[in-house]
């Protein structure tokens, strides 16, 4: 649709206008107003350059599109009826819960085990668990390979599928041969069009899901979903969106929370989205509150970071990991919740 500055266009400029779309193989639709005239793109509006050549008229002040820019991500798209599954857990089906240390300790394998086993226990869906970590200093702990063993144990002894985020595609290949059930792509990959490309072609036709994290520095809702249709573009329509916190940080807690996204997406998108209240506030004490925020908002599920002790964690866990004792009184709020929404 495109709006002009002024209430119509030349005759030259609508024949400037119709020989640009023709390029594309649209055309125009002129709509007559009381007052001025807008103008109609009909056909495929995929195509970025006929858009970028006419936001580059100067009597041209708005084009926007109907159609959405993510063709298999939207909800009225063909994938609308694809159904999400991990483990025990199905989309439409009760609130998936995933959690499990920030940071696997190759050093502490009984934590990471004692972890996994009280989860279990209290019916958590999935264990999530960093073993390669993006730490933002190069000198903190970057990871471990020992701790994808780690998992693996964990999963072989508790039966929980397994949340581990990698991020380039040695990982990847590493992480898709132990046979990882949830692969994450972490906040600062987000926009990894090369990672987020090669994990929807090395997972085509497998039965692996994909977390895909928002950017930190991700504003606008199309920008997340966009790149999620990478991932399926490419082959894997098993992805998951999860908002995790944006900048600015309120001053206080780690990011910006940013549950209240969670409609819109819902509005937007068919993928189920699973909330991470843990990033986005940063502090064990509030971290229940924000996954409720995110539940009442509708999330479909929630990330959460849980040790069995918290202060003999490492990475982010002694200061924003909860007990999985915490964790079951969550679970069990959560559940109120959702008999009032
Ligand atoms: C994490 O899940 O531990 C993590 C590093 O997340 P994010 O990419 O959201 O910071
Ligand atoms: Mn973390």
């Amino acid at each position: 649709m495109i709006i002009c500055k002024e209430p119509k266009l030349t005759d030259a400029q609508l024949v400037e206008v119709q020989q640009i779309v023709a390029e594309f193989g649209c055309t125009i639709q002129v709509i007559v107003g009381a007052h001025r005239c807008v103008y109609a793109i009909l056909g495929d509006e995929q195509h970025e350059l006929m858009f970028n050549r006419l936001h580059g008229l100067d009597y041209v002040d708005r084009v926007d599109r109907i159609q959405s820019p993510y063709k298999l991500m939207d909800r009225r798209g063909q994938l609308a009826t694809h159904t999400a599954s991990i483990g025990t857990w199905e989309m439409g089906k009760g609130t998936l819960f995933i959690a499990g240390p920030c940071t696997v300790d190759p050093k502490n394998p009984q934590a990471l085990f004692e972890t996994a086993h009280a989860l279990k226990e209290i019916g958590v869906h999935v264990l999530r668990g960093g073993v390669w970590k993006p730490r933002t200093i190069p000198y903190a702990f970057q990871g471990d390979v020992k701790s994808l063993e780690l998992m693996v144990e964990a999963r072989a002894r508790t039966g929980l599928p397994l949340n581990i985020e990698v991020m380039d595609s040695e990982q990847l290949d590493l992480a898709i041969d132990a046979g990882v059930d949830m692969l994450q792509i972490g906040t600062r990959n987000a926009l990894n069009y090369s990672l987020l490309k090669d994990i929807g072609r090395k997972t085509q036709g497998r039965k692996v899901c994909v977390l895909l994290k928002r950017g930190r520095h991700m504003a606008p809702i199309d920008e997340f979903i966009a790149a999620s249709e990478y991932i399926v573009a490419n082959g894997n329509p098993n992805v998951f969106l999860c908002p995790r916190g944006t900048v600015p940080e309120v001053q206080g807690l780690r990011n910006h929370p940013d549950e209240s996204i969670i409609p819109l997406l819902k509005d937007k998108t068919w993928a189920p989205v699973v909330y991470d209240p843990s990033h986005a506030v940063g502090r064990a004490s509030f971290v229940p509150l924000a996954a409720l925020a995110s539940i009442v908002y509708g999330a479909d599920g929630v990330c959460v970071e849980c040790h069995i002790k918290p202060s003999e964690g490492i990475g982010d866990d002694p200061k924003q990991a909860i007990t999985p004792q915490r964790m079951q009184k969550l679970m069990a709020d959560v559940a109120h919740v959702r008999q009032i929404l």
